[in-house]
């Protein structure tokens, strides 16, 4: 066999998130051993995702038409938004099924030092969004680390003036955690929002 090919996709899968060269190996042997519809259907979804994926016009997220399905459904509620760093970060919102507002995808988090300033981020459209719908509440749920906690403080700044209601969700522990391995930040919002028992 000629392993310049094996090697290749072990290269390519380690480029990979999370995706170290130990497992890019058995992930190429397990591609090998799988059935050619199935390995042609995971090469086909990543070309698909580059060539038809397009941020929606409105929330940023990410979707095939001009606005993604979660804009253009008419039974989420449209006087809450949620703002997230990320597309990833509406994705795991969206799986709690706790939320029925829009949202807005801001693309980054601030981050000054990295030149990632407010006209870097999709802020503008964000407070244009306030100013022209009926929005009577603005979520906050960008991360909880500290460009989480910077955008989300610029952004209460630039939206209260809007007249519109600014919440930050509350962050907790991780169910099944251990607070000896939180970090700082997550153990002192999950003490400032805590609940009365
Ligand atoms: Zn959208």
């Amino acid at each position: 066999m000629n392993n310049g090919i094996v090697e290749n996709l072990i290269n390519e899968l380690s480029k990979l998130p999370g995706i170290g060269r130990r497992t890019a190996q058995r992930l190429s042997f397990f591609i090998m051993g799988m059935s050619k519809d199935d390995a042609h259907a995971i090469a086909h979804a990543i070309i698909e995702i580059k060539e038809k994926a397009r941020f929606c016009e409105q929330c940023f997220n990410i979707t095939e038409e001009e606005i993604c399905f979660i804009c253009r459904n008419p039974l989420r509620d449209k006087s809450k938004i949620c703002v997230v760093e990320e597309p990833s970060n509406l994705i795991v919102i969206e799986r709690t099924k706790a939320y029925k507002g829009l949202y807005h995808v801001l693309l980054g988090a601030l981050s000054p030092i990295d030149g990632v300033t407010p006209e870097k981020l999709k802020i503008t459209e964000l407070v244009s969004r306030i100013k022209n719908g009926n929005f009577t509440e603005v979520i906050i749920a960008t991360n909880p680390n500290t460009k989480g906690e910077t955008t989300s403080q610029y952004l209460s700044q630039v939206l209260k003036p809007q007249g519109v209601k600014v919440t930050r969700i509350a962050y907790g522990l991780p169910i099944g955690g251990d607070i000896e391995f939180a970090d700082e930040v997550t153990l002192s919002k999950a003490i400032e929002g805590r609940k009365e028992l």
